[in-house]
């Protein structure tokens, strides 16, 4: 049986935040790259180091794969955080999305933003959301089109927040795809070969 699309956005999701994870941790600790034999992919955060940026010290608990920050305690997102989550995960499947989509990309595409309307966790915004799409339905025709879109509809939350509007002929410079070695993170979509 074929995945349906929540469980697409959820692989996609979970594979995005390990990716993240992945990088962030050599980011802590670049002279520590000794995979733990339990969780390889997360061996540096296991021991106490300090993130540059932030002096944030992490507690060092070597049986405890995911430590807080010193003196944090575990704390639900704020409605900002999960926005500025999600738009980074929406414009980075964007730029990867295919230039030739096939028929079930362009589907998919369509459902996810159907099912962040209906499930995006604050309802103030997916009932917002729901509005923002009757009014601009998703276009996903190829990355181009998708990636524009989704500034567009990105640009109308900020205008119905107060923000700055985002000017969508730089979305390319902002959003790029994913870092990975021989693009093996790229999604297959049709190949036209137009040359004979
Ligand atoms: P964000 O808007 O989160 O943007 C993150 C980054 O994206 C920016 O720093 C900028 O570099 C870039 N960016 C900004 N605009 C664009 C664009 N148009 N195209 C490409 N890149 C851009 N919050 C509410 O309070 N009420 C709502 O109704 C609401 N609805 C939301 C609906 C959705 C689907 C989502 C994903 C979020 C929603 N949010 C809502 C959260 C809100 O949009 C912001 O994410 C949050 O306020 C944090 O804003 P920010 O200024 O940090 O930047």
């Amino acid at each position: 049986m074929s995945e349906n699309p929540f469980q697409i956005f959820v692989r996609t999701y979970t594979g995005f935040a390990q990716c993240i994870q992945t990088h962030l941790s050599r980011f802590i600790a670049p002279q520590e790259h000794q995979p733990s034999k339990k969780h390889p992919s997360l061996f540096s955060i296991q021991s106490k180091s300090t993130l540059s940026k932030d002096s944030i010290q992490l507690k060092e608990s070597p049986s405890d794969p995911f430590p807080l920050a010193e003196g944090q305690s575990a704390r639900p997102l704020s409605k900002e955080e999960l926005g500025r989550a999600t738009w980074t995960l929406l414009h980075t499947l964007a730029a990867q999305f295919p230039d030739h989509p096939t028929r079930q990309q362009k589907r998919d595409a369509k459902e996810l933003m159907a099912i962040m309307s209906r499930l995006y966790p604050c309802k103030e915004c997916a009932d917002h959301f729901k509005e923002v799409l009757k009014a601009s339905p998703v276009q996903a025709g190829s990355q181009a089109e998708f990636s524009q879109w989704l500034c567009h509809v990105h640009n109308v939350v900020n205008r119905s927040l107060g923000k700055v509007m985002f000017p969508c002929q730089r979305v390319d410079a902002r959003w790029g795809k994913l870092e990975c070695k021989d693009r093996a993170c790229d999604l297959q979509g049709i190949t036209t070969n137009f040359s004979k």
